[in-house]
């Protein structure tokens, strides 16, 4: 009896994964028709100096559009584009727009702006990467200073070597590097003097409990790490002024969150910029 009853969950439980699966699938089917068809959008999210309370730069987010006005979440969307090998051309697109960006900001007079991108491990995996990124920098005629790549622990991990060759490859033609999400994955501490990192991340769960001792003390050391490597460093997530006083406090270099400013289409962006300019 014990025996049927296992059966008839495991049945359950198979046409569960099976619908899960038929879901995703018609999903990334949907992903890849509106990419097709121009229907993604690259949005921006301006970074502040704490020190100068000027906008530094701005990290570029996808953006997936619905027709009842609503959007999927890069967290949804991301991980399926990335299965299917999708992130590769999407992630093409996003670099090209990216140094498009930069360019058109300098023309109007924005000329130290820059712009962080994420990419995926498939990216690096795939053939003549690093050469796209450069390729993309030089046909825009753009300083590569100011293209950011963001890396996760995760990529790093998964093949330590490839990404660690392509990054100073990059490097030594100008661009820069920030890790992402800094502290959540599983990386060792190792790949720190390894890669050939400009920037920290720190991830917005410490951001978010940085009021509580625990949080506290590991914001703390990960921005003093990036201190004593030598390397900026960024809050991610801070959406409180309570937030902003502790960062401070732990001298964090640049903030990047809600209570500055959400991602913004890139029309917004320039009015955005425009604002803060004449603030001051
Ligand atoms: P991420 O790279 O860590 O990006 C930061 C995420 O935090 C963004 O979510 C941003 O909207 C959100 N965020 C920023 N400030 C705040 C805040 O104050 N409060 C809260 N609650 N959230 C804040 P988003 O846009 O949903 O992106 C999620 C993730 O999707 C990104 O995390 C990144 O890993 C991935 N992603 C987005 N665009 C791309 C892309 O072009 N390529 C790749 N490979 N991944 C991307
Ligand atoms: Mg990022
Ligand atoms: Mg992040
Ligand atoms: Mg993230």
């Amino acid at each position: 009896k014990a025996k049927k009853h296992l059966g008839q969950n495991f049945q359950y439980y198979q046409a569960e994964m099976e619908d899960e699966m038929a879901e995703r699938l018609a999903l990334l089917r949907m992903l890849r028709q509106d990419f097709a068809h121009d229907k993604l959008q690259l949005w921006y999210q301006p970074q502040v100096s704490l020190i100068t309370k000027q906008v530094v730069g701005m990290e570029a987010l996808l953006r997936w559009p619905q027709p009842n006005g609503q959007f999927i979440s890069p967290a949804v969307f991301i991980p399926l584009a990335e299965y299917s090998g999708l992130i590769v051309e999407i992630g093409s697109w996003v670099m090209e727009q990216a140094c498009l960006q930069i360019k058109q900001l300098q023309k109007q007079g924005y000329t130290g702006l820059r712009i962080a991108v994420n990419v995926s491990m498939p990216q690096f995996r795939s053939h003549g990467f690093v050469q796209s990124v450069i390729d993309c920098v030089t046909t825009q005629q753009i300083d590569p200073q100011l293209l950011e790549l963001e890396i996760t622990e995760s990529v790093v991990m998964d093949e330590p070597k490839i990404v660690i060759d392509a990054l100073q490859k990059l490097k030594s033609f100008g661009i820069k590097v920030a890790i992402d999400d800094f502290g959540i994955g599983f990386s060792s501490l190792n790949y720190l003097q390894q890669l050939p990192l400009d920037r920290i991340k720190v991830d917005r769960a410490f951001i978010r409990d940085i009021d509580k001792p625990a949080g506290e003390v590991i914001a703390e050391t990960i921005i003093n790490l990036g201190k004593r490597l030598n390397l900026a460093t960024i809050a991610e997530g801070v959406e409180t002024q309570a937030q902003e006083q502790a960062i401070v406090a732990m001298g964090c270099d640049e903030v990047q969150g809600f209570m500055y400013a959400r991602p913004m289409p890139p029309a917004e962006l320039l009015t955005f910029l425009q604002q803060q300019k004449a603030a001051g």
